[in-house]
Parts: C-alpha cells; sequence; structure tokens
C-alpha cells in the first residue's frame, strides 16, 4: 500500500470523502528547487461551514463508540505513519525543505502522538467530588464535539497530529486547517493515514487554506474549540475572534528562547549543541536557540568555535541527503530573516559567520557583540542566526534570559546541575532542559510556554484529556430534594 499515491488532493480537499474545493486550487512548491510538487486544493468558507455539519453529525456516534474501538483506530494511525514512514518521508522533505534526521523525527513523534491518544481513550473520565448534600456528585468529562485544529508549515505533521489524535481519541470530530504551503504533511497525510485506520467517514476534515479559513473555523458556531499552533501575532488575532464569540481557545505560539553557557563547560560540546539548537530545520522551530547568553570567560572561544562549526556546515537541497540545513519556506521569510540580520550588523553587530544567501538557503549565521536591543536578538528571528552576548555573573544571566516576552523554552548549559537548576528558577519559561539546547519534543512530556508564548502547556500525558474535553458536574440523589416552598 502507498499513502499518497497517487496524489489525489489535486484540486480537493478531504471533508470525509475526497471533494472539490471551492476556493479552487494552488501548488505545492518544493522550496529546494521552485518545481511544482503537485496541487492542493483550497477551501473557502463555504468548505468550512459543509465540513463542520458533516462533522457534526459523525461526532453524535463517535462519542458512543466504545473507547476499544476509539484506541484501536489511534493505534492503527500511529502503526500506518510507522510501517509508511519512508513514503512520508519523502514527501515531507520535498515540501517543508527539512532534512531527513528532521522528518524522521517527525514521524516518530506523530506515531507516538497516536499511541499516547491511543491510550487516553480508556483513561477515566471522571471523578467523584465530596458534596454537602445526601446525593451522590460526580465531574464527567465529555468530548467537546468538534474541534478546531490551525497548524503552521514548519514542523507540520507533529503540531497537526499532536492535536488531532488526542482530539479524536476522546471522542470528537476534528476540522483541521494546515498551512497552505504544507497542505499534505500537515493535513492530507493524515487524512490517508486516519482513512486507512479505519476512522469513521465524516470525522476528520482536512482544509488548506489561508487566514479567511482559519476564521471561519473560529466563527463556527458548531465548532467548540479551537487548538492553535502559529506566530504570537496570528496568536493574538485568533484569541481576539475567539472572545468575540466565546470559544475556548488553545495557543501555541512564538519564542526566542535562550541558551545559557556557564562558565564550567565543555567549550566543544556547549558548541555542538548551541549549533544544533539554532540550526536545526534552518531555526524554523518554536524551540529554536534564539539567544545565547554565554559567561565572558569562555565567550571568545565559544564564538569562535560556533563560526567555524556554522561555516563548516553544508546548506543545499535536502532531498540529496547530504546537507545539514535546507532551505527557508520562502522568501518572505527570507527576506525577513536577513532583514533583521542586515539590521544587527547596521546597529554594531560583528558577523562571526554567515549573514549570506543563495535563493532560499540561507548560511547558518553567528552574530557576536549583540545588544540586547538589536533586532536579532530582541525577535524571534525563525531563521538559523545564532546571535550571541555575554554575562559576567549568574545574576545577569538570569536578568538577561529572563528580558524577553517570550517563555517558552529555555537550555543552560553547566558541570553543576543544582546551579544550572536555581538559575531556571528565575527564568520564566514553559520548558527547561540543563545540560540541553532548546529543541526537544517528547509526545509524553507538557510542551508550551507561557507570557506570549502562549497559554501553556497542555500537550502531553493528561493535559490533553483537560484540552479536548469540557468538564460536566452531574448530581444523583434517592428521593427528589426537599425544598422549603
Ligand atoms: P502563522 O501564525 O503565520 O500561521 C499559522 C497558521 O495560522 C497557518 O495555518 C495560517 O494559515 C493560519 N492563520 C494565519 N492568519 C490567521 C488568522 N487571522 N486567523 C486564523 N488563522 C490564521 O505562523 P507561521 O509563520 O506559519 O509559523 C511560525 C510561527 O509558529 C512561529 O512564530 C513559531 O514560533 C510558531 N510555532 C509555535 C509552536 C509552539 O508549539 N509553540 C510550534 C511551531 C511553530
Amino acid at each position: 500500500m502507498t499513502l499518497l499515491e497517487p496524489r489525489t488532493w489535486d484540486g480537493q480537499v478531504f471533508s470525509g470523502g475526497w471533494v472539490r474545493s471551492h476556493g479552487g486550487d494552488a501548488p505545492i512548491v518544493e522550496p529546494a528547487t521552485g518545481k511544482e510538487l503537485g496541487r492542493s486544493g483550497v477551501a473557502d468558507a463555504e468548505d468550512v461551514a459543509r465540513a463542520a455539519a458533516a462533522a457534526t453529525e459523525a461526532q453524535r456516534d463517535w462519542a458512543t463508540t466504545s473507547f476499544e474501538e476509539r484506541a484501536a483506530v489511534l493505534r492503527r494511525a500511529g502503526s500506518l505513519i510507522e510501517q509508511n514512514a519512508d513514503e512520508l518521508h519523502s514527501w515531507m522533505i520535498r515540501e517543508t525543505g527539512s532534512i531527513p534526521g528532521m522528518v524522521q523525527f517527525a514521524t516518530h513523534v506523530a506515531s507516538q502522538e497516536c499511541y499516547e491518544a491511543a491510550g487516553l481513550a480508556s483513561r477515566p473520565i471522571g471523578d467523584i467530588l465530596p458534596t454537602a448534600q445526601p446525593r451522590l456528585s460526580l465531574l464527567q468529562r465529555v468530548p467537546i464535539g468538534v474541534v478546531g485544529v490551525i497548524s503552521p508549515f514548519n514542523a507540520p505533521l507533529i503540531l497537526s497530529s499532536r492535536s488531532v489524535a488526542p482530539a479524536l481519541a476522546l471522542g470528537n470530530a476534528v476540522v483541521l486547517k494546515p498551512d497552505p504551503r504544507t497542505p499534505v504533511s500537515g493535513g492530507m497525510v493524515l487524512a490517508r493515514v486516519f482513512e486507512e485506520a479505519g476512522l469513521p467517514a465524516g470525522l476528520l476534515h482536512v482544509l488548506p487554506g489561508g487566514a479567511d479559513v482559519g476564521a471561519a473555523l473560529i466563527t463556527d458556531p458548531r465548532i467548540g474549540a479551537i487548538s492553535f499552533t502559529g506566530s504570537t501575532a496570528t496568536g493574538r488575532k485568533v484569541a481576539a475572534l475567539a472572545a468575540e464569540h466565546l470559544k475556548r481557545v488553545h495557543l501555541e505560539l512564538g519564542g526566542n528562547s535562550a541558551l545559557i553557557i556557564l562558565d564550567d563547560v565543555d567549550v566543544d560540546r556547549a558548541v555542538s549543541a548551541g549549533a544544533w539548537g539554532s540550526f536545526l530545520h534552518q531555526g524554523q522551530i518554536c524551540m529554536t536557540t534564539g539567544r545565547h547568553i554565554v559567561h565572558e570567560s569562555v565567550a571568545d572561544a565559544y564564538v569562535a568555535a560556533l563560526a567555524g562549526h556554522a561555516d563548516a556546515l553544508p546548506v543545499g537541497d535536502p532531498a540529496s541527503g547530504q546537507v545539514a540545513l535546507g532551505p527557508l519556506i520562502d522568501e518572505n521569510q527570507r527576506d525577513k530573516v536577513h532583514g533583521l540580520v542586515t539590521s544587527s550588523v547596521d546597529a554594531g553587530a560583528r558577523l562571526a559567520a554567515g549573514g549570506k544567501y543563495e535563493g532560499l538557503f540561507y548560511r547558518p549565521t553567528v552574530l557576536d557583540e549583540v545588544s540586547t536591543a538589536m533586532p536579532a536578538y530582541a525577535n524571534e528571528v525563525f531563521g538559523p542566526v545564532a546571535p550571541v552576548v555575554r554575562f559576567s555573573s549568574a545574576e545577569e544571566a538570569a536578568r538577561l534570559a529572563a528580558d524577553s516576552s517570550y517563555g517558552l523554552s529555555l537550555g543552560i548549559l553547566t558541570s553543576d546541575v543544582g546551579r544550572g537548576l536555581a538559575l531556571a528558577e528565575q527564568i520564566p519559561t514553559g520548558i527547561v532542559h540543563i545540560n540541553d539546547q532548546t529543541v526537544n519534543d517528547e509526545a509524553v512530556a507538557p510542551f508550551g510556554g507561557v507570557l506570549d508564548s502562549g497559554t501553556g502547556a497542555r500537550f502531553g500525558g493528561t493535559a490533553n484529556l483537560d484540552a479536548f474535553t469540557n468538564q460536566r458536574w452531574i448530581t444523583l440523589r434517592g428521593d427528589i430534594a426537599p425544598y422549603p416552598f
């Protein structure tokens, strides 16, 4: 069996069966070559309305389907991702510009999300509550109904599956809107996987499209909650529209994560971790190390070695299997990255490596002599750029790391774990790694940020139970309750 051939999504969207989209179709462009890989349907608000209606209908039966059947569908989905990984990898490398290691990681996490979600289906669905009355008082978790999922381009399979899988497992239907640049990796793959896994028709709809389609998901009264992953700027718009429609919304937003390098590190190991944190997937990861905060006693050695590392990394077409970095997703992203780098250099930063590009291939870049106000340090770059600032005391390191509107991930490298933990306590983030860089993901761990990085950790473990169910209070008593009148 092949999951993706023939490419039945040409000019179509998946809405409980492959249907022609009302918004027409659009090319799927390979960022490394500019070639058209296929065409994808582009949904419009009418498609969203039809999908939401069909999902509402299908969800009633799904909610009463036994947990064993729901879990079996999720297990089969996880297994199908694993069995078809080679085919998925070759597509995802071309559509997203990821190197092979990155897409292997993506299919691994996506299959684990499905297996973890399968386990969620059999979790207890409530609690017995204390009550001051002679009655039984219960908390019951009930499915939300239809969940809307909006995902970005950068790690599309992971970011769609981590919401789609638990939402389905807990008895919901899903309308998924992937980024229009990555409709296959972020959407059609899951449609095909769940189709083959035996998910009943009407429960998962994949509607690629832009902001208008996202807005239609938020405003549709049949969609009970939105799981949004994307930039902070868009997240604010999503939150505002959701508030107007009194809709539950989970927000997983941007980051500008710090990696603190203390004075007691092995510099070579620290540089390797720092390079991975900033350059993996061309820096297009929400947890990317965006700020290197380095003790002044090791900073010169660190910058020199990081620049050497950056200069040595091969950049090119990831389909060759021979490169460490592939292309940025498109010209807009490249121009944004280059603008942040050049304006920082204009403001006095020293370009220790990179700062150049060819087409969408941006060289891994190291900026030294950076001040905290410089654009490449103060903003989320979402490109392969490592700005370095220096500190002289632990207090200064904590103050620098905490001085950000974002609060997603934090890495601290030190040979004294206790010192690292004490430092981490002073810096508000949703994720902390002592002796690792900032980019990590496991389906069993909570994932999410504070401050402008989102509404807090919710993926992983039981957090998904809260995210994709509503809580209902139920009381039972033997006789009708007595009243004074
Ligand atoms: P983006 O915000 O531009 O787009 C994300 C999604 O929102 C896309 O599907 C897009 O089509 C849709 N969208 C755009 N405007 C919308 C609107 N007005 N209403 C509803 N939907 C709308 O993000 P991007 O640039 O594609 O992705 C990169 C960003 O995502 C970075 O900031 C990155 O840090 C963040 N991100 C966060 C996480 C996380 O878990 N915290 C994970 C990955 C990426």
